[in-house]
């Protein structure tokens, strides 16, 4: 619990929220300014502010009810898809510092603008692999197994 968290509040009821799920560890609400109909946000209870902050033990547990409630918004809205995703940082549009997964529900031609992708020349996308495969250490990589 983080006093100053927002979400914390909402898991507290001090701030009112639209809850669709809740359990002893994780709360599913609608965002308050939808992305798309059917936008929901889904949290640990345990306050950390991303992803890459959050211990594993809260994330073994959070991933598989982040997809069944994918599952409940899908079909509850009709939608065709739902994109799922979880900003870390400002600078990656992060607003509220308490992991959160977004739940996009999509629908065909909802005329949300996809990812601007762009032409990369091979030997800068090797170099590149090469120097993200460097950060991995045998403890993390064996942390993963
Ligand atoms: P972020 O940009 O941090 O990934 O996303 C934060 C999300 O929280 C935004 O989509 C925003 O609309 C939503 N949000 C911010 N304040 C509240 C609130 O008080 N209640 C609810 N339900 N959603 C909120
Ligand atoms: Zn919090």
């Amino acid at each position: 619990m983080n006093s100053n968290c927002i979400f914390c509040k909402i898991i507290t009821g001090e701030i009112p929220s639209d809850k669709v799920y809740e359990d002893d560890s994780v709360m599913a609400f609608l965002d308050i300014k939808p992305v798309s109909r059917g936008h929901v946000l889904v949290i640990p209870k345990n306050h950390s502010a991303d992803l890459l902050s959050a211990d594993n033990e809260t994330l073994k547990d959070l991933m598989p009810k982040v997809k069944q409630i994918s599952q409940a918004v899908m079909k509850a809205v009709n939608a065709q898809g739902i994109n799922v995703s979880t900003n870390n940082g400002a600078a990656a549009g992060q607003i509220i510092f308490h992991l959160h997964f977004h739940l996009i529900p999509r629908y065909s031609k909802d005329g949300l603008p996809p990812w601007p992708h762009h032409e990369v020349e091979l030997k800068t996308r090797t170099e590149l692999a090469e120097k993200i495969k460097e950060k991995f250490t045998p403890d993390t990589i064996t942390s993963l197994l």
